[in-house]
């Protein structure tokens, strides 16, 4: 089969014949029809610190999809072939305290399909039958293929109280747009969204933003909307240390920050006066949780409460890799999709 293939410790991402995955008896094996593209495999792709250390090539690189299911294991009872499926790509031990405790999504034995085993930039792949996510018949597999990052999005805003809020969104990346549309379509007051790029803040607006910004428009307009208040809630979805002091200082007292975005290195926040005497409190956001996440994002699409598809805005082959990489650097693009079957 065609694969992206990460062959050796070094830049890029070659285009492969490789086997076809065989599953275990627990698995079953997927038809993938679309792929999302994200800043990880961009990671991958330019072989950063982060990917050196984590990443042992060789391997199939990507972890958002969707497909159609083709063959599957002997103790597989719930899954059948030719279901039209997505899957949670963190596959976790179901074992330990945090799986136990319905916290999985923070599982310290986490295995990330396309960081720790093969991904989806591939015709085929095998799942753990217990990740696969059915989808509507209404939803499109190019809709299913980005339901991961679109997770991380419904995880972050629906953890906060969002109904009747102010709320602000630092960075207009995908999983920004998406918060946005799912703040607004949970009932935010108004939605605030910050970010340093036209394209992003164009797309912000489409995605129903009441006020898209650049930051430093953002204490105005917060304060504006807020009666110098500060927001209720921010989710802040860049990872950038400007925007993450922002969400602090924008925050009102005993308001909440939603950490989605991951800095590169540490940083310096005055706790005492950001956090400790304003009553913040802080959550930070790992994944999407399993599977109240995936069951509030179904059910969001499934009524038709909220549409993510103006957020993709291109459409690929798997040969125009080397395209899709430079589209993620470039900021032109909101999601980038491979259209693989
Ligand atoms: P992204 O990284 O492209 O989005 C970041 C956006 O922030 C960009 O549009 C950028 O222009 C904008 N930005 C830059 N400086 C800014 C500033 N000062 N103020 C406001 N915005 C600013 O794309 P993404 O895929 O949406 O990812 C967002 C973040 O979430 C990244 O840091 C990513 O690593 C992280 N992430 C976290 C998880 C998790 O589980 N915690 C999962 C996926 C991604
Ligand atoms: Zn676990």
């Amino acid at each position: 089969m065609r694969a992206l293939v990460k062959r050796t410790a070094g830049p890029g991402l070659a285009l492969a014949d490789v086997p076809e995955p065989e599953i275990r008896d627990d698995e079953v094996l997927i038809r993938v029809r679309r792929a999302g593209v994200c800043g990880t495999d961009l990671h991958i792709y330019t072989w950063d610190d982060w990917a050196r250390r984590r990443v042992k090539p060789p391997i199939v690189v990507g972890h958002e999809f969707a497909g159609d299911v083709v063959q599957v294991g002997r103790l597989v009872t719930d899954v059948r072939e030719g279901d039209r499926v997505t899957a949670e790509g963190h596959i976790v031990d179901g074992r330990c305290l945090l799986c136990r405790t319905g916290n999985s999504h923070v599982c310290p034995y986490t295995r990330i399909i396309g960081v720790d085993r093969d991904g989806c930039f591939a015709d085929y792949i095998a799942m753990p039958a217990t990740n696969v996510w059915h989808l509507d018949p209404a939803i499109p597999y190019e809709i299913g293929g980005i339901h991961d990052p679109m997770g991380n999005a419904f995880h972050t805003a629906l953890t906060a109280e969002i109904p009747g809020a102010f709320v602000l969104v630092t960075g207009c990346g995908p999983i920004g747009l998406f918060a946005i549309g799912i703040c607004k379509a949970a009932g935010a007051a108004r939605v605030v969204a910050s970010d340093v790029n036209e394209t992003r803040l164009a797309l912000a607006r489409r995605m129903g933003a009441d006020d898209a910004v650049h930051p430093e428009g953002a204490e105005a307009a917060v304060r504006a909307a807020t009666a110098g208040l500060g927001a209720d809630v921010v989710l802040e979805m860049s990872g950038v240390p400007a925007a993450i002091r922002q969400a602090f200082a924008l925050a009102r007292v005993g308001g909440r920050v939603q950490m989605l975005g991951i800095p590169a290195r540490p940083i310096e926040i005055d706790l005492a006066t950001e956090v400790i005497f304003k009553g913040l409190t802080i959550y930070g956001v790992v994944g999407r949780r399993m599977y109240d996440t995936w069951i509030q994002m179904s059910r969001f699409l499934r009524a038709g409460h909220f549409d993510p598809s103006p957020v993709i805005t291109h459409r690929l082959p798997l040969e125009a890799v080397d395209e899709a990489m430079r589209l993620i650097t470039s900021g032109e693009a909101g999601k980038v999709v491979f259209e693989i079957a």
